[in-house]
């Protein structure tokens, strides 16, 4: 890269997506810088949980190993009727196939101090209390204004990735507009630090009561969430005052040994980003999508966007790959982050519902339609589609991640490079894949199920993103030459 450049890329807000991505660029050569307004952490928690894929992507980036201690792995995540019975019931599998528990119950500002951490360890250089101001593209970069310490200066970057969050100054600044979906619901959201739990329940769990729907999660060691529709009628006023708080905490007879670390009223919304790039700069995070809590999935769609982008960036910037690969970016990301706001805004749905008829006549049918084997909504969300993929047999999915018997997890062998396994021997002349064969010694513990994969797949071999999911399948001399041919096409397909 010329050296009028400060870096390759620049990474506007430092919360968990601009983190993640900012330490996956970096990790595969990427020049990154990163602005952050705030000069401190924000320090309270927002999101409850995560998910295993999340955990992979830390895994990526060297931290699974230190964010693993700090959550903890609930045991189910379950809606219940005011009377106790369960309406949808989510078992999390302690070790999944993707090779992390399928849920985990975090608290934020933990986790990310983590990142940060790493970010200085990778050496990216991260500029706290500098606010992006404003932009101006041209064809080789963008030259992007900020405000640091009152000082107003310019950084100028390959390309900037705006992860500044659902009021996101970058996307302000392209003029982007947001699609609504017109949900709407405004909770107050209590984190607590409660030393002796007690009988409190360790579960996460939302109670569809009419009367007043509520969400209780314990989040990991002694933090304890709680979130209270508001209703009709209520005001946030009333909502945050603390003889309030006492009442409506009061069934859990926990009043006296509880510290409300935060209390804030949110409005619950979803919101999509009409155009997720403009040239050189693109959108991640809240600042592209947000939706209703229920599903535990805003910061992880954000997170999955930074995993997309991250390598596509880095081929770019490597020479491995056209510019038009970051179209396939929207393309990728946006049916599934909208999948993911259709199981968010099912599940509101269904706490939601303050008419007690209503409410009695869902309990009646969704517990007819359990007992029946049913259940109302799935948490399968789909695989990637379109975009930089093959139209081959499982492209887009999820590759999975056996674990070894010594504890060994699959991806520890590929790092951050796109991977092909063959059935059998492969010359990796000429190739910035990195190729092995199922019978080599590398491999010979993760053998057997990916054999078995394969086989399911129909296919002789596999090539596997960087992101981890599936490029395409078939025969080794095609995908190798797909690969190289769509990272260069001038136009996205
Ligand atoms: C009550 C609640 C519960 C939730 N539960 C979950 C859950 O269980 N699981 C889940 O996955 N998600 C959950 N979420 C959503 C999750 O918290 C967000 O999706 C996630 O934090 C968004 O991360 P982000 O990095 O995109 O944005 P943010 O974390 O908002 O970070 C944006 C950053 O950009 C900075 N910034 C803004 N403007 C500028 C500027 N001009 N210059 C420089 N920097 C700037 C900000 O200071 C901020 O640090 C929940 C959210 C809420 C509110």
């Amino acid at each position: 890269m010329t050296s009028d450049f400060d870096c390759d890329l620049l990474v506007v807000g430092l919360g968990p997506v601009g983190a993640v991505l900012a330490a996956l660029a970096q990790s595969q050569g990427v020049s990154v810088i990163v602005v952050e307004r705030s000069p401190t952490p924000f320090p309270l928690p927002r999101a409850a949980v995560f998910d295993h894929e999340i955990m992979r992507i830390f895994q990526m980036i060297g931290v699974a190993e230190r964010i693993a201690p700090l959550c903890r792995a609930p045991e189910r995540y379950q809606f219940h009727t005011a009377c106790g019975q369960v309406l949808l019931d989510f078992e999390n599998a302690k070790v999944g196939p993707f090779g992390w528990a399928e849920t985990y119950a975090l608290h934020q500002p933990a986790v990310e101090e983590v990142l940060r951490n790493r970010l200085y360890e990778l050496g990216v250089r991260v500029q706290t209390g500098v606010a992006f101001e404003r932009l101006v593209q041209d064809p080789d970069g963008v030259t992007v204004g900020v405000t640091d310490n009152g000082i107003s200066r310019e950084i100028r970057a390959r390309y900037l990735v705006g992860c500044d969050g659902s009021w996101s100054p970058v996307r302000e600044a392209l003029g982007i507009t947001l699609d609504d979906y017109n949900f709407d619901e405004p909770w107050l959201v209590l984190d607590t630090i409660i030393d002796e739990p007690g009988d409190l329940p360790i579960v996460c769990q939302q109670i569809c009561d009419p009367k007043r729907p509520v969400t209780h999660m314990a989040m990991s060691g002694k933090r304890f969430r709680w979130e209270f529709m508001i209703k009709p009628g209520e005001t946030a006023e009333d909502m945050l005052d603390e003889a309030r708080i006492r009442e409506l905490l009061a069934p859990w007879n926990c009043a006296d040994r509880i510290e409300i670390e935060r209390k804030a009223v949110y409005r619950f919304h979803a919101l999509v980003a009409k155009r997720w790039r403009d040239g050189r700069v693109l959108l991640a995070g809240d600042a592209a999508h947000q939706m209703p809590p229920f599903a535990g999935q805003g910061m992880c769609s954000g997170i999955r966007d930074s995993a997309n982008l991250a390598w596509k960036i880095a081929a770019i910037v490597r020479g491995d790959a056209e510019d038009a690969v970051l179209d396939s970016y929207q393309q990728e990301r946006e049916p599934h982050v909208r999948a993911i706001i259709g199981t968010a805004i099912a599940m509101g749905q269904i706490v939601c519902l303050l008419d007690e008829t209503a409410a009695a006549e869902r309990n009646r049918d969704m517990l007819a339609r359990k007992s029946s084997g049913a259940q109302d909504v799935s948490v399968l969300y789909p695989d990637l589609t379109g975009g930089h993929l093959t139209d081959t047999a499982c492209a887009g999915a999820l590759f999975p991640q056996p674990v070894s018997e010594d504890g060994e997890r699959l991806d520890s062998l590929f790092g951050l490079d796109a991977v092909l396994i063959a059935r059998s021997a492969i010359d990796p002349a000429g190739t910035s894949v990195r190729t092995f064969s199922l019978d080599s010694p590398e491999l010979r513990k993760f053998a057997e199920p990916i054999d078995v994969w394969l086989t399911k797949a129909g296919a002789d071999a596999v090539l596997i993103r960087p992101d981890r999911h599936v490029f395409g399948t078939g025969e080794t001399a095609a995908l190798l030459g797909a690969w190289t041919e769509l990272a260069h096409r001038k136009i996205a397909a």
